[in-house]
């Protein structure tokens, strides 16, 4: 890394001119062995491109990637020179700083070096600096940025008194890594300052390790030295980095806007007021840079000179860091963002000048800025995350590739739902005014929560009844009432209201009421839509394609299944909610489509082909009735396949396979056995946990597992001990809160610590069973030692509760089980393998990951191969594998699991009529031939393109 020391610097050199000073610097830097005789050539060139001139006085001469080659190692050496050297243009430069680097590494020197670009007039003090020591402290000395952003305002804080808003500020200030933990000590020392309008101000300069200023509001209105206290100010100062913040509040306050400040119900607001960053609503653009080296001087110079032409005001800053913008127009601020090659930047301007502005500057950025770039390999990665150009919707005609997520083709008229942002006014019209809105908006949301109990079923109603129950909490009410009265606006009050509420659950890093605080803003947005009265776009008359940013279960409830025809996300992958939530529905659906799907115009007719994962904009019309027909020959196949669904699954020479359902509630077990189940292959009891409030106790239990045994009717029941914890939370049982919840204590890691709820469970289990075939595995085994305590603990209990017919496995869903196979195989009775976590964990990608699920395709041949250790191991033993997760129903992926021997496939109740049709299409010779190429593949869409030319 590129660091300055006293050590690297030449003092009191002269040249006669710049090419003078190039030489004495090639000179310095081939003596010190960093590069090799030639890289003269390369400081020459490099001028010869552009000037290397920084400002301040500096100049900053480095090599060509033509010359990268002559660089021995990374490093600096700097020359001053008293006289100053003329470096074009009349640009006099008194110190040098040369720069040998193989890449982008000089990047670091530039942040470091922009510290120095500040306003102070730098130029004559480094002229004069007479020791190496003097100038590296004006290099590295100078004024500091002031740090203020989203992280330092903290806003409706339920604090009881002024001491313990200063400790906050300080909190703010320490998490910013500006001060050191002793600087709340050292606040509560300081005299406050009234700034009037309830606002106060703290500052010291001790403890401190960079300038940042933190504004934090108490949730309760508040009084101090008996005037309000409406707000602080903490300031951690150091030189006069404030300066200009400091000018800009003394203008807000003169002006009397301060309530702006202390009313305000986002940080975002906070920071507008105050200049820290750009209004929300000023148009951006994203743009990747491609710059081989970065925005070093040269391309950002060129940036700042073409921003200079634009009035107004323009910023940019990166996409994927927490630093706030900087102006485009100020060389050592883009220099001090460090971008490098391949990170986004997105330009906020001022309407003003925005329309002519952004497409010269992003035009400009795409053409290298002055350097020949080579275009970025295309991205996996979504499109607003790091996309070359702006978001624009896919155009009439064109086809977008998502991930085939549920079966079917659909088509219809977009219906386009995304969360939007709010205007409103922070000041009321008149207090009884505004509580009369307020109270038309709770009344009117409450109705709305009503329509959707009713049309829900009963485990998603309930999470309505509770938003209507929230809704009427008096601790609500009571608080908006109160900023009422001080004059704000209902939908200011009331969101001020919810946030600080939702905040406060967040900060106790509680599972439970991490979810309470998610429930908090979903009211809380309801109500704020109607106060602004910006309603849910009407629902298209025909059957319609619902687009959205991701589907949870209760976006589900609130649709009505016979008006969606299609579902597109545009986050997600197979194995992802939306993806399970359609397929259960039976709903086509394509997840993973990107964002630019959810700019589509609403209406636009789509197309979509769930099983390809294709969806077509505008679809001419040939293509439309080809794909309608096409759809209507399924309908028929499935139509058949429903008319056979008691038939059992065998392949056309003879090969019998079970199908059975995965359930997660015994209420509706009739039904699956309606649609063909030969049993259950996996009961999520977790489910059955997740409907009560408590954990239900062994009677309960009991009565919950006899009700499917005895839906089943003697068909074998296979059920999932309690599979929680990590990113599935009991609502009732609280569990600390994981860096990395799908690697923490979660399924047995998590009921073997907590064995009374497991001995519960399975002494239930075992009552109901009676003489009935009973199947009980364990979740997220990965170890032996798991599955040989979860086995003892069934021992010990059925010397208890005998039962006639039991069997043990556990799941595959780590890949140290399968790999373990052979050796598991001897114990257990069975395996059933989850291709979802098994997928997830063997490509280490998240299976919810909003852009990277969609590759976590259980076709991979890294999962088949497990999938074919786990069987080979079994059938070895005489022991059967079922599959139960998501790809058992994946019509490309029957075959393969068939081919693999797998004995069993456990599947959506919806899905098992259409599985069984599969299973019976196939030949098991051939596909045992198709499932030993498809193991020879390099990737997921190798194989699957295999299965289509089967
Ligand atoms: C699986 O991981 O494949 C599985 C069936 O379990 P779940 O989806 O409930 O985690
Ligand atoms: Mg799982």
């Amino acid at each position: 890394m590129l660091e300055l020391a006293k050590e690297q610097i030449a003092m009191g050199q002269t040249a006669a001119d710049k090419a003078a000073a190039l030489r004495l610097l090639a000179d310095r830097l081939v003596a010190d062995g960093l590069v090799a005789q030639g890289y003269l050539q390369g400081l020459q060139d490099r001028e010869a491109q552009g000037s290397t001139f920084l400002g301040q006085g500096i100049a900053i001469p480095h090599g060509t990637p033509q010359t990268r080659d002559l660089v021995y190692a990374t490093g600096v050496r700097l020359l001053q020179f008293p006289d100053g050297v003329d470096w074009g243009d009349g640009q006099m430069v008194y110190l040098a700083i040369g720069i040998a680097a193989r890449s982008d590494e000089h990047l670091r020197l530039l942040q470091l070096l922009t510290r120095a670009l500040g306003e102070t007039d730098l130029a004559e003090a480094l002229r004069r600096a007479s020791s190496a020591e003097a100038l590296l402290k004006l290099l590295q000395g100078a004024p500091q940025e002031l740090a203020l952003d989203a992280q330092l305002v903290g806003l409706n804080l339920p604090v009881e008194d002024f001491d313990e808003l200063a400790w906050r500020g300080a909190r703010l200030l320490q998490r910013a890594d500006c001060v050191d933990s002793g600087f709340a000590a050292v606040l509560q020392q300081v005299e406050p300052l009234p700034l009037g309008e309830g606002l106060w101000w703290l500052h010291s300069e001790r403890q401190v390790r960079q300038p940042g200023l933190a504004f934090i509001t108490p949730q309760q209105p508040l009084r101090y030295r008996d005037q309000p206290l409406n707000g602080l100010f903490c300031l951690a100062s150091l030189g006069a980095a404030h300066q200009a913040l400091l000018e800009r509040l003394c203008e807000v306050l003169i002006e009397g806007r301060g309530q702006m400040l202390y009313q305000a119900t986002s940080s975002r607001a906070v920071l507008e007021v105050l200049g820290g960053e750009a209004p929300a609503d000023w148009p951006s653009a994203r743009i990747v840079l491609a710059n081989p080296h970065g925005l070093h001087a040269r391309p950002a110079k060129v940036l700042a000179q073409l921003a200079k032409g634009f009035e107004g005001e323009i910023r940019v800053r990166l996409v994927d860091s927490a630093q706030p913008a900087v102006s485009v127009k100020s060389l050592s601020k883009l220099l001090s963002l460090g971008a490098r090659r391949g990170q986004a930047l997105e330009l906020v301007a001022e309407p003003g000048i925005a329309a002519d502005a952004l497409p010269v500057l992003l035009a400009a950025i795409e053409q290298g800025l002055g350097e020949e770039v080579e275009p970025l390999p295309q991205s996996a990665e979504p499109v607003a995350s790091v996309a070359a150009q702006v978001l624009q919707a896919p155009a009439a005609g064109s086809r977008v590739q998502g991930v085939g997520a549920a079966p079917g083709i659909a088509s219809g008229p977009a219906h386009v739902c995304v969360e939007r942002e709010f205007d409103y006014p922070l000041r009321g019209e008149s207090c009884a005014e505004e509580r009369q809105k307020l109270r038309q908006a709770l009344a009117t949301v409450h109705s709305e929560l009503q329509t959707l109990v009713q049309r829900s079923d009963k485990a998603i109603g309930e999470i309505f009844v509770t938003h209507q129950e929230m809704l009427a909490d008096p601790a609500l009410t009571d608080d908006a009432e109160q900023r009422l009265a001080q004059g704000e606006s209902a939908a200011a009050a009331w969101m001020a209201v919810i946030d600080a509420a939702a905040r406060q659950q967040e900060a106790l890093h509680d599972a439970l009421l991490a979810e309470r605080a998610a429930d908090l803003r979903d009211i809380g947005r309801r109500v704020l839509a109607q106060l602004c009265g910006v309603h849910a776009q009407a629902e298209p008359e025909q059957p319609y394609v619902l687009v959205m940013t991701e589907v949870g279960p209760s976006d589900v409830a609130r649709l009505d299944p016979n008006r969606v025809a299609g579902i597109v996300t545009a986050q997600g992958g197979a194995t992802a909610h939306s993806a399970i939530v359609a397929r259960a529905l039976g709903i086509p659906a394509v997840v993973g489509a990107g964002a630019a799907i959810l700019l589509l115009e609403a209406g636009t007719p789509l197309l979509l082909d769930g099983q390809r994962g294709v969806v077509s904009v505008a679809p001419p019309e040939d293509e439309l009735q080809r794909a309608l027909a096409e759809r209507d020959a399924r309908e028929q196949r499935l139509q058949a396949a429903w008319a056979n669904r008691f038939e059992p699954a065998v392949t056309r020479d003879g090969h019998a396979v079970e199908v059975f359902a995965n359930i997660g509630e015994g209420s509706g077990i009739a039904k699956v056995v309606e649609q063909g189940a030969e049993g259950v292959g996996l009961l999520r009891t977790e489910l059955i946990f997740m409907a009560h409030t408590q954990a239900p106790d062994v009677a309960t239990q009991e009565a919950e597992y006899r009700r499917v045994l005895d839906g089943l009717d003697g068909r074998p029941l296979v059920v999932r001990t309690l599979d929680v914890g990590g990113d599935k939370p009991l609502p009732y049982w609280p569990i600390n809160a994981e860096e990395n919840p799908f690697l923490g204590v979660r399924g047995i890691r998590l009921t073997l610590q907590r064995p009374h709820v497991m001995e519960d469970q399975l002494r239930a289990l075992l009552r109901a069973a009676d003489q009935r075939p009973l199947r009980i595995m364990f979740p997220m085994v990965g170890q032996v030692h798991e599955w040989r305590e979860a086995r003892a603990m069934v021992e010990r209990l059925r010397a208890e509760i005998p039962v006639a017919d039991l069997q043990l496995g556990i799941m595959v869903e780590v890949p140290s089980a399968a790999l373990l196979a052979a050796q598991l195989a001897r114990e257990v009775d069975f395996f059933s393998i989850g291709t979802n976590d098994l997928t997830q964990y063997t490509l280490a990608i998240d299976r919810g990951h909003p852009s990277l699920s969609a590759q976590a395709d259980g076709l991979h041949p890294a999962v088949l191969s497990l999938i074919d250790m786990t069987v080979r191991a079994a059938h070895a033993h005489g022991k059967w594998v079922g599959v139960c997760g998501e790809l058992a129903a994946d019509p490309q992926a029957v075959p393969v699991l068939l081919g693999l021997d797998v004995d069993e496939l456990s599947v959506s109740a919806r899905s098992i009529a259409e599985v069984k049709a599969l299973v019976r299409q196939a030949d098991h010779q051939t596909a045992r031939a198709l499932a030993r190429e498809a193991l020879q593949q390099d990737s997921a869409a190798a194989v699957r393109a295999l299965v289509e030319r089967y």
